[in-house]
């Protein structure tokens, strides 16, 4: 591996932008003073944080407000109930700028928060992985062969996705954050299963983390009793929002060098990128970061949501997977916006989810379709939905898991009456008749309000080499 080192002494220092902060940056003023207060009331409820990257290069202001990258880091007043944002304005309107938000504000706040599934697909009920049936704070495991690891200081992003999944890790909703301080229990607790493969370090995002403290998290998983990890991902959208990450930042090379150090012991270090438009490629510095990642030996995957207001167009996605590919990049998912959140502002239907990707992927060639999607990460599983046809004169989607709880369901094909308006999987019934999906025949449910396919098992705390019986944790 030889690292170029790229340095400029004019290359650009971090600046983000938060509530507080964000009438400094230049192009503040330019906004209506409608957008301006949309900001200032919605960030009490989601979160928001930009950063002088994506203002001064991605957002093309002469599009405001409907340009894509706009719609994606700054909140919207459409992204609140009507009733919620005329109450909140009211509460936010009247305490003034900086002031601390008052016992009334702070309560309705958090009645809005506690109504918007906060942790959907049972993230906090069915995925915690347990030692001894104590939960480990951090983790998650879901499925068999991966385990997902939040490290504490990776809890922030270099910006926020006003459409995120994860937002509660970043509104101070303490019980319901994930994060590790350190990794010994992750060690311990895969030195226990030998069924895992892979572990994705992921957040928030775990890019913003410095160097040091990221090989902190990833030395100890090449150790020789962890030889079963064969991948280490790292999930991040710093190659989007600070691309700088990789080229220009003081310990950029140092990255590389540990990204290297992964595949010089015989795994995989696969980052996996969340993008969400084409524009966010099209920078300079963003396809110098592709090619330096990949320059180390390591593989980037490009993974994102589809997006109402933002990455609707098929063409925009053909164009993001086609510049990755040329760069070095693998296409590899275009998920269904989570229901959680201001889900409905950002949803799709699935119909319309389908032919986008449809369209998308008609677009490029046979080496920018390995992308999968739309695929909904839902409570039992990640499903695609790979077409809509007429069997038996009913029209329907065909469905599969690509990913489940219980991997006896992978890649068999299932069927869904057709339905205009669903937007996920727990709005979608059986087709032909059925009033079950296969899987709920063998204990399994649609989503987490039902009852859960199996009983939680204690699992007790043994040493991996004392025998492969090990039991998956995840099993509630
Ligand atoms: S980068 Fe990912 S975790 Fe961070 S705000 Fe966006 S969607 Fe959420």
């Amino acid at each position: 591996m030889n690292i170029v080192p790229i340095r400029d002494a004019a290359a650009p220092k971090f600046q983000p932008y938060i509530r507080q902060t964000i009438s400094r940056a230049r192009q503040w003023e330019w906004l209506a003073p409608d957008l301006q207060e949309a900001v200032r009331v919605v960030s009490h409820v989601l979160p928001f944080r930009t950063n002088a990257y994506v203002m001064d290069q991605l957002i093309d202001w002469n599009n405001v407000p409907n340009d894509p990258i706009f719609r994606m880091t700054f909140p919207h007043r459409d992204m609140l109930a009507p009733d919620d944002y005329a109450q909140l304005r009211e509460l936010v309107l009247a305490q003034g700028q900086g002031q601390p938000p008052s016992a009334a504000l702070a309560a309705l706040v958090q009645r809005i928060r506690l109504r918007m599934n906060p942790h959907p697909a049972g993230q906090m009920t069915h995925n915690v992985p347990r030692v001894n049936d104590a939960p480990l704070k951090g983790m998650q495991h879901k499925y068999k062969e991966t385990v997902l690891f939040f490290p504490s200081a990776g809890q922030t992003c270099h910006a926020y996705c006003t459409f995120c999944f994860r937002w509660p890790q970043f509104v101070g909703m303490d019980d319901m954050k994930f994060d590790a301080a350190e990794s010994q229990q992750l060690c311990a607790y895969l030195a226990l299963h030998p069924e895992v493969t892979d572990v994705l370090i992921t957040g928030g995002d775990p890019l913003i983390m410095n160097t040091r403290a990221l090989a902190e998290v990833i030395e100890p998983l090449l150790a020789p009793q962890l030889a079963h990890i064969q991948n280490i991902r790292i999930g991040t959208k710093s190659v989007a929002y600070w691309p700088q990450r990789f080229v220009s930042d003081r310990d950029a090379d140092d990255l590389l060098r540990l990204f290297g150090k992964v595949v010089a012991s015989g795994r995989n270090l696969a980052v996996m990128g969340h993008y969400s438009h084409a524009v966010e490629l099209r920078p300079d510095i963003a396809q110098q970061a592709v090619k330096r990642i990949v320059g180390t030996g390591a593989t980037l995957r490009m993974q994102g949501p589809l997006i109402r207001h933002i990455n609707e167009d098929p063409h925009s996605w053909a164009e993001l997977w086609q510049t990755g590919v040329r760069l070095g990049a693998i296409p590899y998912y275009m998920f269904v916006e989570r229901d959680t959140g201001p889900r409905a502002y950002f949803q799709l239907p699935l119909a319309r989810a389908h032919e986008i990707f449809q369209s998308a992927y008609q677009l490029v060639s046979g080496l920018a379709r390995t992308v999968r999607g739309p695929s909904m990460s839902a409570f039992p599983g990640k499903v695609v939905i790979d077409g809509v046809a007429q069997i038996g004169g009913e029209k329907v989607f065909a469905l599969q898991f690509l990913q489940a709880r219980n991997p006896d369901w992978v890649r068999k094909p299932f069927y869904a009456r057709y339905d205009a308006h669903a937007t996920w999987m727990d709005e979608l019934q059986p087709a032909f008749g059925k009033d079950k999906f296969f899987f709920e025949e063998e204990g399994g449910s649609r989503s987490e309000a039902l009852p859960a396919y199996a009983p939680r098992k204690v699992i007790p705390l043994r040493r991996a080499d004392a025998g492969s019986d090990a039991e998956l944790p995840h099993s509630a």
